[in-house]
């Protein structure tokens, strides 16, 4: 078993049925599933498209026996059933589904880069899993996520209650 976390985040729809949704439909194959805070994120700028709707953001820490290849199969299949529709890069969706860490692999393949590229510079995506284990060590800085969170500028992520 490899403990990995996910990143879970929405702005279209209802967004957190779809991020309770997504949840329930990952516990087919991850077990041991611990749920961070949800928060409200502003869209990341994407040039002419302004106004993109708020992201609704958490992230899970789970168990799992898949490889990686096969848990982003999984997670791209309940990205699916959620109902994900591609509109453009960074665009919105009903749902989006980031491996952060597998274990402390290092994996990067065609489809695959693990930690997720962006996680260190990302307050949507460590806040969330700081709840979950801030001493987690990402494997290729060897930064923990507290020490990670503590370098990022003043964040305007707001918790939902
Ligand atoms: P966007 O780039 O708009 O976020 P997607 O969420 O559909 O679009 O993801 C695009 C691709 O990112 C996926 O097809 C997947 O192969 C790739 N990818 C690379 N690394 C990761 C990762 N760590 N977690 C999830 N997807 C990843
Ligand atoms: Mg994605």
């Amino acid at each position: 078993m490899t403990t990995i976390f996910l990143a879970i985040g929405s702005n279209v729809g209802d967004s957190q049925a779809n991020i309770r949704q997504a949840i329930k439909l990952l516990g087919k194959s991850v077990s041991h599933i611990q749920q961070a805070q949800l928060y409200r994120s502003k869209a990341l700028p994407v040039p002419g498209h302004p106004d993109l709707p708020d992201f609704v953001n958490t992230a899970i820490k789970a168990e799992t026996n898949l490889s990686p290849q096969e848990l982003l199969q999984f997670t791209q299949q309940v990205e699916k059933e959620v109902g994900k529709v591609y509109r453009f890069h960074w665009g919105p969706r009903e749902i989006d589904i980031d491996i952060i860490f597998y274990g402390d692999q290092v994996i990067n393949t065609a489809q695959l880069t693990v930690p997720h590229p962006h996680a260190h510079e990302r307050d949507f995506v460590l806040k969330p899993i700081g709840d979950l284990d801030g001493s987690f060590v990402h494997p290729k800085t060897g930064q923990s996520v507290q020490q990670m969170l503590e370098l990022l500028p003043p964040s305007n992520l707001a918790v939902i209650a």
